[in-house]
């Protein structure tokens, strides 16, 4: 039975007016599981002028009481962690302990978040000038929006919402498409645990939604993650029509093993980073790095090993080491990815294009591909592939190791692995990436940090979660006061100086 999802307008179910929907795909079969609905430009502008008239009331709630919601809705997901990582699963194909995983990640920035009554406390200077005291206050922008990706249905709409709300903001989400169940459950569990009808909105959709919420003046903010050609036209539409935003994109991320790193460590890292997921996230490992003909050596034949072990398995299979790709078009991708690889000399140590799972033969299944002798000039090098292939680039020593990450045009994450504190302190010092991990091979920060990558991988100056996602959905007001025995100078023509 195919199931037919909605939008979340205003507390409330629709299907909306557009009359176009998505298929949903189960990615385990290859068949059409649900139906969901787009949003064309009518439905979005419904979410905005309802998300507008609710912000008006909750913009008003004390923080303390907005942050009693978040802790409400806290305990309303711990009841139903297990259902709601099963949906994840379903439609995305990651395992179930993955999905999980998935779901932790954002409850940790909502736990963040409930402490918003600090967070918010602005700053005071007692007596700037003689008789004078400035102080500043945090309010919140008013409507604010989020578009999404497939590969992480649960954290990065709750790294969005979270912060928003909390802040005193309406928020309108769009998630992907490919994977809309758990956002849309979230926003229900949300208005159970008492935030007001319409702060929460979601909007399902492709670029009509997207376009409607970067156009309408009312939405002040916009905060996307997907894919780097789509977030740099979010940037810089957002700013043509005045907005702030903040737009994660794609990845290339290297893992350096220099000689002394303790080799299982760094195979088991890599395998999990590498692979794990199906290598559908943000921040999975997709170059390795050795240091040294040796290392490399010994790295690739170890790889090899282990990727014979690795069991690939319906998303829901307990035992799975990772599951199906998201979609066919995914799957397609990654596996002419590997002819490109082939075609321009990479050398191809482990060939998953022909894997099929025995009874899911049009389930969206990639093996493990693995390639050596990898160039900076090959495609695969320089292009994100989003799939469980993982390329062996051969660096000659640290300084070139070092290049090639820095010199990369993505840089969200990096790590290195090595026993030698020095190296790994320079390492961390230069490498020109926003996260990076010392013998840590996905450095995700935790919520109360914040998470962003450089150059083509994130535009904007302000991070996800931490005290950035606290400055990006507030604006700063400050006020400059003088009480009675100042304000009997008479007029001032000159700029205000402080004595
Ligand atoms: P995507 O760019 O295809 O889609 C992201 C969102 O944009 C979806 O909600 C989608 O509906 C919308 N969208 C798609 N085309 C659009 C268009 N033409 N105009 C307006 N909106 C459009 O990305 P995806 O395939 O869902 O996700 C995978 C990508 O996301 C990868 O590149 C991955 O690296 C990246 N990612 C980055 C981070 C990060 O923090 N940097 C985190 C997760 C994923």
């Amino acid at each position: 039975m195919v199931r037919e999802l909605t939008h979340f307008i205003g507390g409330k179910h629709t299907t909306g007016t557009s009359g176009l929907f998505a298929d949903v795909y189960d990615p385990n079969t290859g068949t059409v599981q649900a139906r969901v609905p787009l949003a064309g430009r009518a439905d979005t502008e419904a979410a905005i002028s309802n998300a507008e008239d609710a912000q008006a009331e909750w913009g008003q709630w004390n923080p303390q009481r907005r942050a009693r919601v978040l802790l409400r809705f806290l305990q309303l997901v711990e009841g139903e962690r297990g259902s709601l990582a099963r949906l994840l699963s379903a439609e995305h194909g990651k395992t179930v302990a993955d999905a999980h995983g998935d779901l932790q990640r954002g409850l940790e920035v909502v736990e963040f978040a409930a402490g918003i009554p600090h967070l918010l406390k602005g700053e005071f200077t007692d007596n700037a000038g003689t008789g004078i005291d400035v102080h500043s206050l945090r309010g919140p922008l008013g409507v604010v929006a989020g578009i999404t990706p497939f590969n992480f249905p649960a954290m990065i709409p709750l790294w969005q919402a979270a912060p928003a709300l909390a802040c005193g903001n309406a928020f309108v989400l769009k998630p992907s498409e490919r994977a809309p169940s758990v956002p849309l459950r979230l926003a229900e569990l949300f208005l159970e645990a008492g935030l007001p009808p319409g702060v929460l909105n979601v909007v399902n959709g492709g670029k009509e939604a997207v376009d409607t919420l970067l156009e309408n003046p009312r939405v002040q903010a916009l905060g996307f993650v997907g894919s780097t050609p789509i977030a740099a036209h979010i940037y810089a539409t957002a700013a043509a029509h005045g907005k702030r935003a903040q737009c994660f994109g794609g990845a290339k991320n290297h893992m350096i093993v220099m000689p002394d790193a303790d080799l299982d460590q760094a195979v088991d890292a890599l395998i999990g980073a590498g692979y794990g997921s199906a290598g559908e996230r943000c921040m999975a490992i997709s170059v390795a790095v050795p240091v040294g003909e040796e290392t490399a050596d010994r790295l690739v034949a170890a790889l090899k090993e282990r990727i014979a072990t690795l069991k690939i398995g319906r998303s829901d299979d307990p035992d799975a080491d990772f599951g199906p790709l998201v979609s066919r078009d995914a799957l397609h991708r990654v596996r002419r990815y590997v002819d490109i690889g082939v075609n321009e000399g990479a050398e191809l140590v482990v060939d998953g294009r022909s894997f099929a799972l025995e009874g899911h033969e049009n389930g969206f299944f990639a093996g493990a591909s693995l390639f050596d002798r990898v160039t900076p000039q090959m495609r695969v090098y320089r292009e994100e592939i989003f799939g469980p292939v993982l390329s062996v680039v051969r660096a000659a020593d640290f300084e070139e190791a070092l290049r090639l990450p820095s010199e990369h045009p993505f840089g969200n994450g990096v790590a290195i692995f090595t026993r030698d504190g020095d190296t790994a302190r320079e390492f961390t010092r230069r490498v020109n990436t926003g996260m990076v991990g010392v013998n840590v091979p996905i450095p995700v920060p935790v919520a109360y940090h914040t998470f962003g990558g450089w150059k083509k991988s994130g535009f904007g100056d302000l991070n996800q979660h931490g005290p950035d996602s606290i400055r990006f959905h507030t604006r700063t007001k400050t006020v400059t006061s003088r009480w009675p025995s100042g304000v009997k100078e008479g007029a001032s023509f000159t700029i205000p100086t402080m004595r």
